[in-house]
């Protein structure tokens, strides 16, 4: 069964949901490596995400995920509310006109995410960020759906992908954003938006499951 509009819209409440959760958590990951404002920055951009989105009851997919992406721009003062709200606003324009994705668009819509995030940040994958979680997904998307397998499973090899992802990126040393001004000191530590990333994923696998 194709992605539908009602999936993506439970998708980003669910987000709301789960990184309401882990607010905590994810602010502890950002102390050892930041300013300990990863998981505040990302409840509070999806707060006000899903409250927009609630007024905009006859949006389509890409509108949902464009107006994700503005409102993440506009509502999140650190690092992640640009690249985040830059990857939305990419998959919003990648799927434009589309009223359901079958698995081909939805690794369109990532990939949009994933060159988003990188032209915005100026990042590479190995540098302890996000991207180290994102594209590891593409790429366990990828190799599923060359083995033939159904929409679910390649959101769920995404997820694994993103987990594994997220747990390399302990041993990296980051070279992007507040946590490199520590150097090699950030080895050791779990990347906050990495983690965060692992976790929308998750949420999108959990609504794909209903
Ligand atoms: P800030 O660092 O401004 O306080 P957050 O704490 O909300 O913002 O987000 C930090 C996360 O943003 C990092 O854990 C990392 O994953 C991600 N990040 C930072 N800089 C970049 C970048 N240039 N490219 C990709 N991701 C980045
Ligand atoms: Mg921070
Ligand atoms: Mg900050």
């Amino acid at each position: 069964m194709p992605v539908t509009t009602g999936d993506i819209r439970d998708w980003i409440q669910r987000s709301g949901q789960v990184l309401h959760e882990n607010n905590a958590y994810l602010t502890q990951l950002d102390s050892a490596i930041g300013d300990a404002d990863h998981g505040i920055n990302m409840d509070r951009g999806f707060q006000a995400v899903n409250k927009k989105l609630a007024g905009m009851e006859e949006a389509d997919i890409s509108t949902l995920l464009k107006t994700t992406g503005t409102t993440l721009v506009s509502t999140v003062g650190g690092a992640s509310g640009p690249l985040y709200g830059t990857a939305f606003l990419r998959a919003g324009v990648a799927t434009a006109g589309k009223q359901t994705l079958e698995s081909a668009d939805l690794i369109t819509l990532f990939e949009a995410a994933l060159e988003g995030v990188k032209a915005r940040g100026k990042a590479q994958t190995g540098e302890k960020t996000m991207l180290d979680a994102l594209a590891p997904a593409i790429e366990a998307a990828k190799q599923a759906q060359a083995a033939q397998a159904s929409l679910a499973q390649i959101v769920q090899a995404m997820v694994a992908g993103a987990e594994v992802g997220t747990k390399a990126t302990i041993e990296m040393t980051a070279t992007k954003g507040r946590a490199s001004y520590l150097g090699e000191r950030s080895v050791g530590h779990q990347d906050p938006g990495a983690t965060s990333c692992w976790l929308l994923l998750q949420a999108l696998a959990d609504s794909i499951k209903q």
